[in-house]
């Protein structure tokens, strides 16, 4: 097998959010790229996963041009809803912070982004393998693939930027005399199902019970999403559709002063761990990690999409700098500049995980709820809330 060569500015490893609008924001600053992507772009556009936009990613995919459906087909919502036993109770971001967050898959993110790129008319490689980093310490990086016609290929860069979320092959090229990785686990995960029904509430419900978290989000006016708190290591194989409906109405309240869940086909159905994960730095000689290849976090705060987009805001203007322009400032700072948002909603997402989800003893209980009255009571509090959950400024 021959092997090909060639040479751009950036390589970008992934096509998920991350390696998608970074790809989009070089095009804007008339930085080339080639994108690869293990996975098929019918497999990347198809993959259910987050869904909730804070106001900064909104701006910033207005700002790039690729906001137009999103403004058009999306929900904007004004907060959330809190709830305990009994008791439910709506933030208002806007009327706290003066910020929405807005409601649109992160499929439909996607299926933009992949459009620009291909307007762009800039090399794209999906359903790649082998894939592999070189040189990083040098002035001449490269990666290594076989491209899907089974042809090896070397592209030699100026920068590569590893967007390969959590199992790709750029975190690991980071020797680990260099890295220092930041870990916390869970003893619960989320089971999450997709149903062809029409959301039962206006805004996302976030729900403490002593069964168990439970969430009431939606992707459209006629598609919900909705997620349990589960033992860690249980099987999907043991919860039925009716057993689902069945704990989600327990969980969210079905029938509590009024209000009842309206159960409906599942589309899809699965269990997602919980972890934080953060790995330092972000950035090693000529490769930069973004997204969830440098830190992952739970999604109670809905944080893991928004957190990649908000690296690869930075990122961009740091790589354009340096590369069209010859100013490296903004890319020797961007590891630290990135951490420090990233370590933010780290916390953030922490803290309102253990806020709302059952573990330890009845103690433990009493001290979730006294947090979650607080937070439903006190402006401070619930701007605290507000604030992180609608989205710090991109370069916080
Ligand atoms: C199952 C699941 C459900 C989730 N649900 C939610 C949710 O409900 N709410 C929420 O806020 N967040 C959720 N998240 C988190 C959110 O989806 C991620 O934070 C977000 O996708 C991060 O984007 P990314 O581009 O950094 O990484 P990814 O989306 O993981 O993209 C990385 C890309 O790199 C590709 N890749 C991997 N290896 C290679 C390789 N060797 N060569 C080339 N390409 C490679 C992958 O195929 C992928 O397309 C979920 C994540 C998962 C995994």
């Amino acid at each position: 097998m021959s092997t090909v060569s060639d040479s751009v500015p950036v390589v970008i490893i992934g096509a998920g959010p991350a390696g998608l609008l970074l790809a989009h924001l070089l095009d804007l600053e008339g930085v080339e790229s080639v994108l690869l992507e293990v996975r098929s772009a019918e497999y990347v556009m198809g993959r259910i996963r987050a869904g909730v936009l804070e106001s900064s990613t909104v701006e910033l995919l207005d700002g790039a041009g690729v906001g137009d459906r999103l403004r058009r087909e999306g929900m904007e919502h004004r907060g959330i809803h809190l709830q305990w036993p009994e008791e439910r109770h709506h933030l208002d971001f806007v009327d706290l912070v003066g910020r929405s967050v807005w409601i649109y898959g992160q499929t439909e993110v996607t299926k933009d982004l992949m459009q620009a790129r291909e307007a762009a008319g800039q090399e794209s490689h999906y359903e790649v393998s082998s894939v592999s980093l070189h040189g990083l310490e040098s002035d001449r990086p490269s990666v290594r693939f076989v491209d899907s016609d089974g042809v090896r290929r070397e592209i030699v860069a100026r920068a590569v930027a590893g967007c390969d979320g959590f199992h790709g092959p750029s975190r690991p090229a980071i020797p680990d005399r260099v890295q220092q990785i930041w870990e916390h686990g869970y003893p619960y995960s989320w089971l999450g199902i997709l149903a062809d029904v029409a959301p039962s509430t206006d805004e996302l419900i976030y729900a403490w019970h002593p069964d168990g978290f439970a969430l009431h989000s939606m992707r459209s006016d006629a598609v919900s999403r909705l997620y349990l708190q589960v033992d860690a290591d249980d099987d999907i194989a043991n919860w039925s559709d009716d057993r689902i409906w069945t704990a989600l109405a327990t969980r969210l309240g079905d029938g509590q002063h009024g209000w009842h869940l309206t159960p409906g086909p599942v589309l899809d159905k699965g269990i997602l761990p919980m972890r934080s994960f953060v790995a330092t730095p972000m950035r090693h000689g000529r490769l930069f990690l973004a997204g969830d290849a440098a830190h992952v976090v739970p999604p109670t705060g809905a944080k893991g999409l928004n957190l990649a987009a908000a690296d690869v805001a930075l990122l961009s203007r740091a790589l354009a700098e340096w590369l069209r322009d010859g100013r490296t400032e903004l890319a020797d700072a961007y590891s630290d500049t990135a951490l420090r948002r990233v370590w933010r909603c780290t916390h953030f997402s922490w803290w309102m995980t253990n806020m709302l989800h059952r573990q330890g003893d009845d103690f433990d209980a009493q001290l979730q709820l006294a947090q979650l009255r607080w937070v439903a009571r006190s402006d401070a509090a619930a701007a605290a809330l507000a604030e992180n959950y609608a989205g710090l400024p991109i370069g916080y």
